[in-house]
């Protein structure tokens, strides 16, 4: 008896002599798992319990970049202080990194070069969005938010789509009942894998490829992955969108790779559908989908429309990830810079918020993460909303709502 106490102490001592490993910066990632590891045994003193209690930390690399993405980051953050501060549990420590476009008119660059290392030790990123009138698309994407995407291998793009209470569909008579899914989307190769490159540039006879790539490593953790997400939710439904009719390589690869990964989930039920015949289904069978995987390209799309059928490009929340957890994740809004609302103080913040709830959720805060979402709906609920969903609130009057609604709620 009073060796085994003894041996939990010493144990104790160890989980938390790599806790404070912590402090001195020597492995936070380790230090974590140590710090998690020391309250979750229940044995520490009361003092080691403070600590352990205000040591629950998570690092949150932001980036706001351009546009509307600094106002709708700006407003995340404060959010995410409120559920910090409601919560009592964790701790985010945020560090706010100022690369995008302007960075790219100081440095000639989008972000600095050692911009991934700097990345590599956080937990996760919050990012705003890219894009400038003044610098081509290819330059901002390709410069910032696609190296993050890939060199931290985040293959899985997760795209949750609701009709939110208090938010109207374009839809007709359509509402939260008929429409809540997830779309999958392949976020490391496909369509854009950037492979490809232009021949007699500049001349009659100039040529351009942009070859789509597809491997089986890639197209089978994808399939995995959506199956999973697929048979944690109730109907158990996973739609594979495709084009092998018309693209005979790449998308019958595609679909032998679904139906081989399909042999490992019978619970699941599995339908195909071709990209052209889904955009119909989402506006006329809502109710029919539940969980959809899709290319890169074929997913960026039906997602913008997912977003536009589930009220507005606004609400609509992403996560990148990497569900091997080797690097950080990245989580946005799946909008852009928005040039025709950036500065006016009207862009609609609740992506990005939704977004949080998707990173919380990720870090393993998912009390917080479903209090925000319900603190989320309630103010869609209440009717305060931006003109992009007919309202006439401010970014300032949503993110103090959703405050408000935070403080206020007593679960
Ligand atoms: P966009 O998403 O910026 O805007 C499309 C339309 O939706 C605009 O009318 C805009 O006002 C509206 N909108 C978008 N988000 C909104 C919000 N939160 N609240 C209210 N209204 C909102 O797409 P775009 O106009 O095609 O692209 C603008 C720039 O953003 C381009 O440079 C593009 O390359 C870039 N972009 C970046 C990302 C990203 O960083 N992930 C995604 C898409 C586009
Ligand atoms: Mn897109």
């Amino acid at each position: 008896m009073i060796a085994n106490v003894h041996d939990r102490r010493s144990v104790e001592k160890i989980y938390l002599r790599e806790a404070f490993d912590f402090d001195a910066g020597i492995n936070s990632r380790r230090a974590r798992r140590a710090r998690l590891a020391a309250s979750a045994s229940g044995h520490a003193t009361r003092a080691e319990e403070g600590f352990v209690k205000d040591m629950r930390e998570h690092r949150i690399a932001a980036i706001p970049a351009d546009g509307i993405g600094k106002e709708v980051i700006a407003a995340g953050l404060e959010v995410m202080q409120a559920v910090e501060a409601r919560d009592g549990g964790f701790r985010l420590a945020v560090e706010t990194f100022p690369w995008g476009s302007d960075y790219y008119r100081k440095h000639g660059v989008m972000m600095a070069a050692d911009g991934l290392a700097a990345l590599r030790n956080f937990d996760a990123i919050y990012f705003g969005a890219v894009g400038d009138k003044d610098i081509p698309d290819h330059v901002t994407l390709w410069g910032l938010r696609l190296p993050i995407c890939q060199g931290f291998d985040q293959y899985a793009n997760l795209r949750p789509t609701r009709i939110l209470p208090g938010i109207k569909s374009p839809l007709a008579g359509r509402g939260p009942a008929d429409l809540d899914w997830v779309i999958i989307r392949e976020n490391s190769e496909g369509e854009y894998a950037g492979n490809g490159g232009r021949v007699h540039r500049g001349l009659p006879e100039e040529v351009a490829t942009e070859t789509a790539i597809f491997t089986r490593v890639g197209v089978e953790r994808i399939m995995r992955f959506a199956f999973d997400v697929a048979r944690s939710r109730p109907r158990r439904l996973l739609t594979v969108v495709t084009k092998s009719n018309a693209q005979r390589h790449g998308m019958v690869f595609w679909d032998e790779i679904a139906a081989l990964v399909g042999k490992d989930y019978p619970e699941v039920t599995v339908d195909k559908e071709l990209v052209d015949a889904m955009t119909t289904r989402m506006v006329l069978k809502p109710e029919t989908i539940d969980t959809v995987v899709a290319t890169n390209l074929h997913a960026d799309i039906l997602s913008d429309l997912a977003a536009a059928l589930a009220g507005s490009l606004g609400i609509a929340p992403t996560a990148n990830l990497d569900p091997s957890r080797r690097f950080p994740s990245m989580f946005e809004p799946i909008h852009g810079s928005a040039f025709d609302i950036a500065g006016k103080g009207i862009a609609n913040p609740i992506a990005t918020f939704w977004t949080g709830a998707l990173m919380l959720d990720h870090l393993g805060e998912k009390d917080a993460a479903s209090r925000l979402m319900r603190a989320i709906e309630r103010v869609t609920a209440s009717g305060i909303a931006t003109p992009d969903l007919g309202g006439r609130a401010t970014t300032r009057e949503v993110t103090a709502a959703v405050c408000d609604a935070l403080r206020s709620a007593n679960t």
